[in-house]
């Protein structure tokens, strides 16, 4: 079956698993040579692709994305486009998650972001090349624990009603010439305007309890399309989701094939004064796959704390 899409309504699962005589769970691993035909990894040429459930029945997809010429920690893993592609999408949980390869490390840790992330279920379909080992090759679902079985992350140090990845954020963010919070209020009708809104309000959804320096990022392709991605912390910092990386999630989910030279501008919001700042490294990886693109910065501050 060919997908070009990176989500399918709920509705759609139903009819797709009766159709093909499986139960939803069935039809989950069988979906994931699709997500592997999604990734883009130019460096590596291993495909992986991660399949999601989530508790309203929608399923999510997920592919590695690599970027030439930078260095690897720029990369995208599957699980966390998973898990981004799901964030756009709103207030939603993940229950099961099928992939192509055993879950790196990195991936591991960066889904302890999720509340209950121990009980999510996952399950290995095989490994591209066909190598690992027997156990890493298990037609079971198996919970996160048993893949991190010690595991350090949100509640360690946080407190139990800071909002966690995939749940609802606002960070009460404002503009620092907006002193009265007005430009993204009402009808923002100029394309440069609704560009800053867009990375405004991704910043807004933001998921930076840990150093508590949310950013967002939009981008416009050249038909004025805008795609937005918020900053998502990890509590181990390093599997940390870069704004702009989780915008280009935005951005590949809704275009396909899209190439990133489409992307003609884009904007970052983050707080003035930030310990955390992501303006270098998002220039850095937009000057590198989208040389004429047009990029802004724009500061902030949290209304909340004045
Ligand atoms: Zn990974």
């Amino acid at each position: 079956m060919e997908l070009n899409q990176f989500v399918i309504e709920a509705a759609e699962v139903k009819s797709m698993a009766k159709e093909s005589g499986m139960s939803v769970l069935q039809l989950l691993p069988s979906l994931v040579k699709s997500a592997q035909k999604l990734a883009r990894p130019p460096i590596s040429n291993y495909h992986v692709g991660a399949v999601g459930l989530s508790s309203d029945g929608r399923i999510f997809f997920g592919g590695n994305i690599e970027f030439p010429g930078l260095p690897l920690h720029h990369s995208i893993h599957a699980e966390q486009f998973l898990v981004t592609n799901a964030a756009i999408r709103g207030d939603i949980q993940l229950k099961y998650i099928a992939v192509s390869a055993a879950p790196c490390g990195h991936c591991r840790q960066f889904l302890q972001e999720i509340r209950g992330a121990s009980e999510i279920m996952i399950l290995i379909t095989s490994t591209e090349n066909g190598g690992g080992d027997h156990q890493d090759n298990d037609d079971s679902f198996r919970p996160v624990s048993s893949f991190l079985p010690h595991r350090f992350g949100p509640y360690d140090l946080l407190h139990n009603d800071v909002p966690l990845l995939l749940e609802l954020h606002h960070n009460n963010l404002v503009f620092i010439e907006d002193e009265k919070n007005v430009i993204c209020n009402g009808d923002v009708a100029d394309h440069e305007k609704k560009l800053k809104c867009a990375a405004m309000e991704a910043a807004n959804q933001s998921h930076a309890p840990y150093s508590l320096c949310p950013s967002g990022v939009a981008l416009m392709d050249a038909k004025g399309r805008i795609y937005k991605g918020s900053y998502m912390e990890s509590a181990a910092y390093n599997p940390s989701m870069g704004p702009v990386q989780a915008a280009l999630v935005a951005y590949v989910a809704a275009s396909g094939g899209g190439g990133f030279d489409k992307i003609v501008a884009a904007v970052l919001v983050e707080k003035e004064g930030a310990l955390v700042v992501q303006d270098g490294t998002a220039r850095l990886l937009l000057q590198s796959i989208s040389p004429k693109c047009d990029f802004h910065v724009f500061r902030c501050r949290d209304s909340s704390s004045s």
